[in-house]
């Protein structure tokens, strides 16, 4: 009987053991190996061409009133990221009174803010904050957690309190909470409606692992979401989550290539769009917002800059996480994508005083090195989705 059970042992493991861990093996190899893993299906607008972009034509100079930057992903102290944030110095110098910057999360890769090297992360982040120019606000993404080290709360508690002792800068989504926390953006300046930030914490909503507890549960953020949005009266609301709920590049799944999205679906890769876990948080996300669209919902996480029209779950939605050269991948378009490009900066959004004295609010795209190379009017007097195209790209 004994030997019966060894025999069947030794035949099983043979049969499917074996099998099984050498096309393991040979999956992580391939993967490993699989040249320009990261080119997806259709056009790519990567760093060496010129961004994709649609519906050209002049806006009309403004007086500039107040200017949220929205940059994410800008957590890496390579030598090749520093354009990046000489640029946002650039960019948010000319009117710190007026200038408001958002940083969208992975603020320091690649495992956040390590217990036994807290210096480093100090480092990285503060170079981020020096660069911003009037007040900054930080939120954490999936990085800021510890990422592939595990989710760590104390990592995001390390973080807060290095940004809580940094001058004019601001820590959301505090403790590790998924909020929402509605912030009033230069609440002083001339604007006939205010700025409300409403920042929510996708990688608390994603991360099964991460999640401290924060009297509350999925459900009642998304309620919560909801009944914040149902309160903002006239209100310009930007959203500020960490994951896109649109996005055409990597972590949308556009990508070309068999071994790699095979890889991907057989082992799993968090925050990647067209997981069952992503697809899910990101239906019950749109739904909260469609209860009262905001102007825009922001994200980084994706390292492109993206901007869509979308008109159901936002009226924009926008893809700010370019802030690291040395991620920046590629990025393609979707039908209702109205600027694509991979190339490292930010988007910034401008609240101007046009010549008739009505406030427009229009994105402008910033690139490392380029300046303004799009813009477009999100709200205003002449109506939406006039754009202009920057010379030189
Ligand atoms: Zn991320």
């Amino acid at each position: 009987m004994n030997r019966l059970a060894g025999w069947l042992g030794w035949t099983l493991f043979l049969v499917i053991g074996v099998p099984a861990a050498v096309l393991t093996g040979l999956t992580f190899l391939l993967a490993a190996f699989e040249p320009n893993p990261l080119e997806i299906n259709g056009e790519a607008y990567t760093q060496k061409m010129a961004p994709y972009v649609r519906a050209a034509s002049a806006i009309p100079a403004g007086e500039l009133v107040a200017r949220v930057v929205l940059i994410g992903d800008a957590g890496d102290p390579a030598e090749e990221n520093v354009d990046t944030l000489s640029e946002l110095d650039a960019w948010t110098r000319s009117a710190p009174d007026r200038t408001v910057t958002l940083f969208l999360g992975d603020n320091v890769y690649s495992v956040g803010f390590e217990p036994e090297d807290l210096s480093r992360g100090g480092a990285i982040l503060g170079a981020q904050l020096n660069a911003a120019h009037g007040q900054a606000y930080v939120i954490p993404g999936n990085h800021d957690w510890g990422h592939t080290d595990g989710m760590h709360l104390e990592r995001i508690l390390a973080q807060q309190a290095f940004v809580d002792a940094a001058p004019d800068a601001t820590y959301l989504l505090r403790d590790g909470c998924p909020g929402p926390e509605v912030t009033a953006l230069l609440p002083e300046a001339d604007l006939p409606r205010p700025i409300l930030m409403v920042a929510v914490g996708t990688t608390w909503l994603l991360e099964p692992m991460s999640r401290p507890d924060c009297a509350r549960v999925h459900y009642e953020v998304m309620q919560a979401l909801e009944d914040t949005l149902l309160n903002t009266g006239d209100a310009w609301v930007i959203v500020a989550g960490h994951h896109p709920i649109v996005t055409a590049g990597p972590h949308g799944g556009f990508e070309r290539g068999v071994i790699r999205p095979a890889f991907q679906a057989l082992y799993g890769a968090q925050g990647t769009l067209g997981k069952p876990v992503y697809e899910l948080v990101m239906e019950d996300l749109g739904r909260a917002l469609a209860a009262n669209r905001p102007l825009v919902y922001a994200a980084g996480h994706e390292h492109s800059l993206q901007l869509y029209r979308d008109g159901a779950r936002a009226e924009y939605l926008i893809v700010s996480g370019a802030g690291a050269a040395g991620h920046v991948n590629t990025v393609t378009t979707l039908p209702n994508t109205l600027f694509a490009h991979a190339h490292p900066g930010f988007v910034s959004l401008d609240f101007e005083r046009m010549p008739s004295g009505t406030v427009s609010v229009i994105a402008r795209v910033v690139e490392s090195g380029l300046g303004e190379v799009y813009a477009t009017r999100l709200a205003g007097e002449e109506g939406n989705s006039s754009a202009t195209a920057a010379p030189g790209r």
